[in-house]
């Protein structure tokens, strides 16, 4: 089977790079064609620590330009989607015997400087004999310092990013593995193969986009056979979800005495979040999986600090990802630059291809624009910028108004319990009220497959938003697989599979 159409792009990963690179591209006017070959947000950026920061630790490693690009893009991303991403602040113990109160001064002081700061609150410090942040820890901490970054919803930014292109005429395919791209004078002939049928099916496409996150080499030397593999260090980090730690709304940044840092985050209502750890990684990105040794060392860290130790008994859940680093020749893990490197291979007469190396979920959409100039110097086309100011799916209200969000929510809904209407306005944003039609009653959902989840949000994740099976709605467009039990998640996977979208 072939595709007649010449698309302009065609991007290899349905990560937050890819699918921000598909968005800004079709928002410019050209015509764009996305391959993932397993679920949206299936790799790296289903795994990340969900912050949009600036990376106070990188600072140390005199990442200024890093840091002032993604210290801008927090309030950026927050005002383009205050569903999914929100402010939080964050409670940093002065530990002795690490590093000195000056430098954790000076680091802040910088932190709030370098960019962007506009509705985000400044750093504070903290009195720990007082301040009700000293409740779960250890009485060995006399001061804190208290500053701001913001939250997101990893998973849940990619596929707005992939459902915007979509609505704007991009074609997404999910379960297409990309096996083959060869160029044919100024054009790529690209062969993907339909995970589920099997079926392969070519694709033309004037530039391509490697945006494979820990997969970029592989492309290089499997798909694109190119010269330009080796440019990405692969590191592990893995995260433990435990019990709620925290009566808080605010996260914790402790310091390990190996000189990392180890997050504390309220996760989920009900639950707290822990890592992450580096470790240079070998092997497919696919079968990257936590550790008993990460696990240790997790609940080692987060009892330096915490009074009741965490141990590996209280772990409800773990994930594991990859970083897929430019590799700088940095000799330890955690010291590898977090940057993003664009490289550009193909001369004039040569169909181009872009590889993305690196990058953060924070700078997805700078990196998009870095790509977007690569391509417009190449296709001779201009759209200009555009994301900066739009609001994706389902964003579109002010960046301070969650609450009243969900209050009028509320007041359309009556019948909603209070954390159902947050769970749904935090996941959808506006589009909730699509998903909730004329619904007057729990019962008008359909189907309930426990937790807060029935068939009229499942209804909207198949048509909507992608998602095949129970892992897709449970771990990536929701997480309800922190809530729902085996014979209900079975359930789940009976009703996707029988589901009329796929007949
Ligand atoms: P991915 O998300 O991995 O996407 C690449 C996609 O390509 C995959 O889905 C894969 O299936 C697909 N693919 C590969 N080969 C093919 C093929 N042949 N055909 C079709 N598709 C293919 N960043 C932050 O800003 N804040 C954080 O708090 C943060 N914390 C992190 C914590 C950890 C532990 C890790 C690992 C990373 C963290 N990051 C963070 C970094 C961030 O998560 C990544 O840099 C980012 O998600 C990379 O996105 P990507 O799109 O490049 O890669």
């Amino acid at each position: 089977m072939s595709d007649s159409e010449v698309y302009d792009l065609f991007v290899i990963g349905g990560g937050v790079n890819g699918c921000g690179i598909a968005r800004d591209a079709v928002g410019r006017g050209f015509k764009v064609f996305l391959a993932e070959m397993e679920d949206l947000a299936s790799g790296t950026s289903s795994a990340s620590t969900k912050l949009i920061h600036g990376g106070l630790r990188y600072l140390e490693h005199y990442e200024f330009r890093l840091v002032r690009k993604a210290l801008i893009e927090r309030e950026t991303l927050w005002r383009n989607a205050p569903h999914i991403i929100w402010p939080l602040r964050f409670v940093l113990p002065y530990h002795k015997g690490l590093r000195p109160a000056w430098m954790l001064r000076l680091g802040l002081f910088l932190y709030d400087h370098l960019g962007g700061r506009k509705l985000l609150p400044p750093t504070r410090v903290l009195d720990m004999k007082t301040d009700a942040a000293a409740v779960p820890l250890k009485h060995l901490f006399q001061k804190a310092f208290e500053y701001s970054d913001c939250w997101v919803d990893d998973a849940r930014l990619v596929v707005l990013n992939a459902r915007d292109a979509a609505d704007r005429g991009a074609v997404i395919r999910t379960r297409t593995k990309v096996v083959e791209a060869r160029r044919d004078g100024a054009i790529w002939r690209v062969t993907l193969r339909d995970r589920r049928t099997g079926e392969a099916q070519e694709v033309t496409a004037r530039l391509l986009v490697n945006a494979a996150g820990p997969w970029v080499d592989d492309i290089l030397l499997n798909v694109t056979r190119s010269s330009n593999a080796h440019n990405v260090r692969l590191v592990q980090g893995s995260h433990i979800v435990v019990a709620r730690k925290l009566d808080d709304p605010r996260a914790y940044i402790f310091q390990n005495d190996d000189g990392r840092i180890v997050f504390a985050i309220p996760y989920e209502r009900d639950f707290t979040l822990i890592g992450t750890t580096d470790y240079d990684y070998r092997g497919d990105p696919a079968d990257a999986a936590t550790t008993d040794a990460e696990v240790d060392y997790l609940c080692a860290a987060a009892s330096e600090y915490f009074s009741r130790n965490v141990v590996p008994a209280d772990v409800v859940w773990t994930y594991s990802g990859v970083r897929p680093l430019f590799d700088d020749g940095a000799s330890a893990a955690q010291e590898a630059t977090r940057d993003y490197v664009l490289a550009m291979e193909g001369d004039a007469d040569a169909a181009p291809l872009i590889n993305v190396f690196g990058g953060k979920i924070t700078t997805y959409r700078r990196l998009a624009e870095a790509v977007m100039e690569k391509v417009e110097s190449r296709l001779e086309r201009r759209g200009g910028k555009w994301t900066k100011e739009a609001v994706l799916p389902g964003g579109d209200f002010p960046a301070t108004g969650f609450d009243a969000a969900v209050a009028a929510l509320q007041e359309r809904f009556a019948f909603l319990k209070p954390d159902d209407a947050r769970r749904l306005m935090r996941l959808y944003g506006t589009e909730v009220y699509g998903i909730l039609g004329d619904a007057a009653s729990y019962d008008d959902l359909g189907q309930h497959f426990g937790g807060g989840l029935y068939a009229a949000e499942v209804d909207h994740l198949v048509t909507r938003e992608w998602a095949i099976t129970s892992d897709d709605v449970l771990w990536r467009r929701t997480k309800q697989g922190l809530t729902l039990s085996k014979p209900q998640i079975d359930d789940l996977s009976g009703y996707l599979a029988q589901h009329p979208h796929y007949a």
